[in-house]
C-alpha cells in the first residue's frame, strides 16, 4: 500500500497555484526586500503555471504517452472549452488593454501574433500556450513513443531556456542571438506553447500513466533538494544578470516532478468548485489590480493599499478570490436550479471525466432506454400506462439516473420493492405514482405518507396493520391468484371487502402477479389463464357487491409479450425496459426491438508476464503451461461479477478480442489472459457486458454461464460501480 500523507490534493493545490500567480503580478514583498520578493515571485511562484500544465497533461493527455493514440473527441472537447475561456478573457480585457494603450498602432500581424501567441493581456499568454502545447504533444504522440516525446519536449525546453533565464549566455554569440532575436519577433518570450508547455504537459501525462508512485519520504527529499538547487540557480543567474526573463530554470523540471508526486500521494478528493475558482482567479486578478488601484485612488488610500506591496497583494488576492468564489457559487446554483442550462455539456463532461479515473463502471445508453420505452408503449393499448419496476437500484442500472430519464420520457408511474426505495425516488425529485410492491414495516408507515407512496396490501392481516396506523394510506390490493407469494387469496372476496371498508385505506388499485407468464408450455399457458380468470372473477364479485375497482394490473415484461390481452391500467415492466430478456432461450420477435441499456467495464490495472509453470491468483488455481501475458482488472465479485465464473468460465473483451478469466475471481480484482491480444496497456478498458470491436458479451451470456437469469446478474451489480449516463 502507498502511504497517504495529508498534503494538498490536485484540486485544492489549484487555488494555491492561482494565488502564487497573483503574487507574480503584484510583488507582495517588494516594499520589504527585493531579494525576498525575487525569491517569492521569480522562484517559488514559478511552480504555479507548470503545475497547471501538468494537471492538463494528467487528465487530458495520458494516452499520448502510452502509445495508444489520443482520443480526438476528448482533446477536441477540451480545446473547445479552453477557446471559450480564452475568448471570454479576451473580451473582459479588451477595455482594460485598450485603456492601457496595448492595442495602439497594432498592425494586422501584430494583432494575430497577440491573439495566437502572446495573449491579448499580459497573463493571457497562458491560453494560447496551452492550446499550442496540447496540439504539439498530440502531434508528437502520432510519431513517437514515450521516450521520443520526452526527448523532443526536453530539447524544446532547453532551447527555451536560452531565450529565457539563460539568455545572457548566448547573447554574446551573434549567430545564436540573431536567431533568438528573430524568434522574439514572433513570440515575445520562449516561455510559450512551443518551448515551455509541452514538457510539463507530458510530465503530467506520464504521472497519470505511472501505476507505481515513489515513496513519500523520497518525494519530499527530492522536492526540497531540487527546490534548493533551483533557488541557487535562479539567484546565480539573477546576480550575474543573465536573465532576459525568469520563468524557466533547469531545476524547475525536477522540482515539478517531485512536487506533483507529493500532490498525487494524497488521497484525491474532487473539489470541482476549486477548479473553476482557480481558473477565475487566474483570469480575473489583473482586472482586480486595476480595481484595487482605482479604489485606492478614489478613497485616498493609496499609501496603504498600493504602496504597501503586501497589503496590495492581499487586497488583490482577496478580492479576485472572492469574486471567483461568488461566480462559481452562482453558476453552481443556476446549474442546479436550471439543469437544462448545462445538461448536454455536463453529461458529456461527466462521461469523459469518468474514463481516466474509474476502476470499474457501468455505462448507460440513454438512447436505448428511450427506444425501449417507445417500443413497449407501442405494444400496449393507449390507456395502459407503463409502470417500470425500478426496484433493486433499477435492476442494478442506478435508481435515480434511470428514473430521472424515465420521467423525462413522460413515464409517471413506478414500482419499487421497498418504502426506502420509494423515498429515495422522491428525494431525487421523481414525479408520479410510486407503488411499493413489498413489505413495509409499521415503523416505516410514516414514509408512505411523507413521500406519497402507494403501498401494496400484502394480505388481510397486513391491511389491518396499515389501517391501524391511523392516517390515510393509498394502497393497491395484491390478489394472490396462484403464485402463493404475496396478496390476499382471490377466493376470499369477503376479506377483500373488509379491506375495502377499512376507513384509513384509500384503494387505488388491484393487481395480481403471474408466475409462469414467461413460459409457452401448454400447461403454463393454461395456468396463466387460470390466474387471469381468478383475478377477473374476484373483480366481478367485488363489483357485484358494490366495490369499484379503479385500476387493475397483471402484466410484467413477459405478460406484455405473451398475453397482450391482459393489458389493463398499468404494465409493471422490469427486465424488458432494460433491453434484455431473462434467458437466452426466450425467442421472441420482440428481442430485436429491445436494446440493452447497460455496459459493464473495468480498468486494466496491471499487465504482466506469467512464465510457464507459474501460478496466479488465490488457491493457485491457474498454472501457465507456456509463457503468457496476463492482466489484472479492477473488478471483482463485490462488483457483481459472479465468482462462479472463475477459471475460464467466462471472458471479457479487450481491444475487440476475448480475454478469458484465469484463476479465481477475487473480491475486487480479476485476472485475465491477454496473451496474443495486441496493444494491451495499463489504464485501458475491459468490457464484461457490452461491445468491443466486432464482439459483444450480453448480460444474458453471463447469466447463462453462471446458471441464472439476467435479472439476477443485473440486479447484483455492485454499489461501488460508478453509473454514467451516455
Ligand atoms: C419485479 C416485479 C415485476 C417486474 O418483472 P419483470 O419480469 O422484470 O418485468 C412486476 N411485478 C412484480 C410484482 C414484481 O415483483
Amino acid at each position: 500500500m502507498q502511504k497517504r500523507k495529508n498534503l494538498f490534493g490536485i484540486d485544492s493545490f489549484r487555488i494555491i497555484a492561482a494565488l502564487l500567480v497573483v503574487a507574480i503580478h503584484t510583488s507582495p514583498l517588494q516594499s520589504f526586500s527585493a531579494d525576498a520578493d525575487f525569491f517569492l515571485t521569480r522562484v517559488l511562484a514559478r511552480i504555479a503555471v507548470p503545475f497547471f500544465f501538468m494537471v492538463t497533461g494528467h487528465f487530458i493527455l495520458p494516452d499520448a504517452v502510452s502509445g495508444g493514440g489520443v482520443p480526438t473527441e476528448r482533446i477536441g472537447n477540451y480545446l473547445k472549452k479552453i477557446f471559450l475561456y480564452y475568448g471570454a478573457a479576451v473580451l473582459i480585457y479588451l477595455p482594460i488593454g485598450d485603456y492601457a494603450g496595448l492595442y495602439e498602432g497594432l498592425s494586422l500581424t501584430g494583432m494575430i501574433r497577440m491573439l495566437l501567441v502572446d495573449g491579448t493581456f499580459y497573463h493571457l499568454w497562458y491560453f494560447p500556450a496551452l492550446i499550442t502545447g496540447v496540439l504539439i504533444v498530440c502531434l508528437l504522440s502520432r510519431f513517437l513513443k514515450t521516450k521520443g516525446i520526452f526527448a523532443v519536449c526536453g530539447v524544446l525546453y532547453i532551447i527555451g531556456l536560452f531565450g529565457d533565464s539563460y539568455f545572457g549566455l548566448i547573447k554574446e554569440v551573434p549567430v545564436l542571438s540573431n536567431l533568438y532575436e528573430f524568434g522574439f519577433r514572433i513570440s515575445s518570450y520562449t516561455r510559450n506553447g512551443l518551448f515551455y508547455a509541452p514538457l510539463f504537459l507530458v510530465l503530467g501525462a506520464a504521472a497519470a500513466k505511472r501505476t507505481s508512485r515513489i515513496r513519500f519520504s523520497y518525494a519530499l527529499v527530492g522536492f526540497l533538494l531540487s527546490f534548493c538547487v533551483m533557488t541557487a540557480e535562479a539567484f546565480t543567474l539573477h546576480i550575474f544578470d543573465l536573465q532576459r526573463h525568469d520563468s524557466m530554470y533547469l531545476a524547475l523540471v525536477l522540482v515539478m516532478f517531485f512536487l506533483y508526486e507529493l500532490i498525487l500521494l494524497k488521497n484525491q478528493t474532487a473539489y470541482p468548485a476549486c477548479r473553476n475558482t482557480a481558473t477565475l482567479i487566474y483570469i480575473l486578478h489583473p482586472a482586480f489590480i486595476v480595481v484595487v488601484r482605482g479604489a485606492a485612488k478614489v478613497l485616498h488610500m493609496a499609501p496603504l493599499l498600493v504602496d504597501n506591496s503586501l497589503i496590495h497583494y492581499l487586497a488583490v488576492a482577496f478580492s479576485s478570490a472572492a469574486a471567483a468564489f461568488v461566480i462559481t457559487m452562482i453558476t453552481a446554483f443556476l446549474q442546479k436550479k436550471y439543469p437544462g442550462l448545462a445538461k448536454s455539456s455536463r453529461s458529456g463532461a461527466k462521461a469523459s471525466s469518468a474514463f481516466p479515473r474509474g476502476r470499474a463502471w457501468i455505462e448507460l445508453d440513454q438512447k436505448a432506454l428511450q427506444q425501449n420505452v417507445i417500443s413497449l408503449r407501442e405494444l400496449l393499448p393507449e390507456d395502459c400506462k407503463l409502470m417500470p419496476a425500478v426496484k433493486a437500484n433499477a435492476y442494478g442500472h442506478g435508481l435515480l439516473p434511470v428514473s430521472k430519464k424515465l420521467n423525462e420520457y413522460g413515464v409517471d408511474a413506478f414500482c419499487v420493492a421497498s418504502a426506502s426505495e420509494g423515498a429515495a425516488l422522491r428525494k431525487g425529485g421523481i414525479k408520479g405514482e410510486i407503488l411499493v410492491l413489498g413489505y413495509t414495516h409499521s415503523e416505516d408507515f410514516p414514509l408512505l405518507c411523507r413521500y406519497s407512496l402507494i403501498q401494496t396490501v400484502l394480505d388481510y392481516t397486513y391491511a389491518l396493520r396499515l389501517n391501524g396506523y391511523g392516517k390515510k394510506i393509498h394502497v393497491h390490493i395484491g390478489i394472490d391468484t396462484g403464485m402463493h407469494r404475496l396478496g390476499e387469496r382471490s377466493e376470499n372476496v369477503d376479506r377483500i371487502c373488509r379491506i375495502y371498508k377499512m376507513k384509513n385505506l384509500v384503494i387505488d388499485g388491484l393487481y395480481t402477479h403471474l408466475c409462469v407468464s414467461d413460459s409457452k408450455k401448454p400447461q403454463d399457458v393454461e395456468y396463466t389463464k387460470l390466474q387471469a380468470d381468478r383475478f377477473y372473477e374476484a373483480v366481478r364479485e367485488l363489483e357485484k357487491r358494490g366495490f369499484s375497482c379503479p385500476n387493475l394490473h397483471l402484466q410484467s415484461s413477459y405478460g406484455i409479450f405473451y398475453y397482450p390481452d391482459l393489458a389493463e391500467s398499468y404494465a409493471r415492466v422490469g427486465i424488458a425496459l432494460y433491453g434484455v430478456l431473462s434467458t437466452k432461450e426466450d425467442t421472441l420477435e420482440w428481442k430485436e426491438k429491445l436494446l440493452p441499456v447497460l455496459s459493464l467495464k473495468a480498468r486494466i490495472a496491471a499487465v504482466k508476464d506469467l512464465y510457464a509453470g507459474e501460478s496466479a491468483g488465490y488457491g493457485m488455481q491457474f498454472t501457465a503451461d507456456c509463457d503468457m501475458q496476463i492482466a489484472a482488472l479492477s473488478i471483482g465479485y463485490a462488483d457483481g461479477l459472479p465468482r462462479s465464473l472463475s477459471n475460464g468460465k467466462s471472458f471479457c473483451l479487450i481491444n475487440g478480442c476475448r480475454a478469458p478469466i484465469i484463476g479465481r475471481i477475487c473480491m475486487d480484482q480479476t485476472l485475465v489472459d491477454v496473451s496474443g491480444i495486441p496493444e494491451v496497456h495499463t489504464g485501458d478498458t475491459a468490457v464484461f457486458i457490452g461491445k468491443s470491436g466486432k464482439l459483444t458479451v450480453s448480460a444474458c451470456d453471463l447469466a447463462e454461464w453462471t446458471g441464472t437469469i439476467t435479472n439476477e446478474i443485473l440486479s447484483r451489480m455492485g454499489e461501488r460501480l460508478e453509473r454514467i449516463m451516455m
